[in-house]
């Protein structure tokens, strides 16, 4: 291997020990920051994620408020729920997790978070923000990613950036945050045409795609920065029947060899991700209280 590891979990470490560095220094002003989180349904691995945030929230110094409804909730009970969230003066961020049961648009959950809570920066109002360059709330996995990138290559103006994926989650806000630093983006998904070639163009090469190992080798430019957001589960070579383990979207060994740069699956841009939820929900509380 010959590319630099980005170490994602010391990285995410890091960042939490910051905010709760600011949030002790709230909390002397009497302002503890409060983060919302609603769960609908049994989702086994949302669960884990609603879990998940719940700990590293209140790890952080700040208050949690879990919020779990049936999977048979309606879409105008939920609505009714974020309208109260939206109130309470001790929330300052909300976050819906998703996916929702089929008879809730999750677009007009979204759309009902008021933008100054929306941690996970998916209301529209947030998107145009990073679109024309306004501050806002970022989403966090993208934001995480980008951090990471930082890390590495801090100046990418006029470097080829390329993101596989174009979902409103991740690959959408982190072009516009490559964008943002003057790198030249092109956005490539499941109907780009010779996806290689465009790959080893890439100075960075971003893939959120949700397809294990997809990214050879010989898609890279040597000395690429390289970040896999993909997490996929497949089953694993060693061990009995049922063992799985988690694979990126770029086959790690091979990318690893030719890149300059690269996040590894998992402890990449996975932690990333909670750490900037909570950075999120700090900046929601100071931006809500003109801090
Ligand atoms: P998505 O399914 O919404 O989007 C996938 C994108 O990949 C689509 O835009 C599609 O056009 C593109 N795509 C599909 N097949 C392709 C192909 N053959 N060639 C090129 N592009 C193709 O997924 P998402 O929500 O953006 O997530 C992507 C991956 O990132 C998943 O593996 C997901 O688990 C992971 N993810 C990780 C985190 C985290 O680290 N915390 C957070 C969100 C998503």
């Amino acid at each position: 291997m010959t590319a630099t590891l980005i170490d994602g979990k010391a990285f995410a470490a890091g960042l939490r020990a910051r905010v709760a560095e600011e949030v002790r220094a709230l909390a002397a002003r009497g302002v503890v920051p409060g983060l919302a989180v609603v769960l609908v349904g049994e989702d086994p691995a949302s669960a884990v994620y609603v879990r998940n945030k719940a700990a590293q929230t209140v790890e952080a110094g700040m208050r949690s408020f879990q919020h779990r409804l049936p999977a048979s909730t309606g879409q105008a009970e939920l609505l009714a729920l974020v309208a109260t969230l939206n109130a309470d003066p001790a929330v300052d961020g909300i976050l819906v997790q998703l996916p929702l049961p089929a008879q809730i648009d999750p677009q007009a959950v979204i759309e009902a978070i008021a933008p100054e809570k929306d941690v996970d920066g998916f209301h529209p109002m947030n998107v145009g923000r990073l679109a024309t360059g306004m501050a806002g709330l970022v989403p966090c996995t993208p934001l995480g990613a980008s951090m990471l990138i930082d890390s590495v290559r801090p100046d990418v103006a006029g470097l080829e950036a390329v993101v596989i994926g174009r979902s409103s989650i991740v690959g959408k806000p982190m072009a516009q945050l490559l964008l943002q630093r003057s790198a030249t983006v092109t956005i490539a998904h499941s109907r780009t045409r010779d996806l290689a070639a465009v790959c080893r163009r890439a100075d960075v090469l971003v893939a959120a795609v949700g397809r294990p190992e997809m990214v050879r080798g010989d898609w890279i430019k040597p000395g690429a920065v390289v970040i896999d957001v993909g997490i996929n589960r497949v089953p694993s070579p060693e061990g009995g029947e049922g063992r799985t383990r988690l694979v990126g979207d770029v086959a790690f060994a091979e990318a690893a060899a030719v890149a300059g740069a690269i996040t590894p699956v998992p402890g990449g841009v996975g932690p990333m991700t909670i750490a900037c939820l909570l950075a999120n929900t700090l900046q929601a509380a100071k931006a809500r209280r003109g801090i």
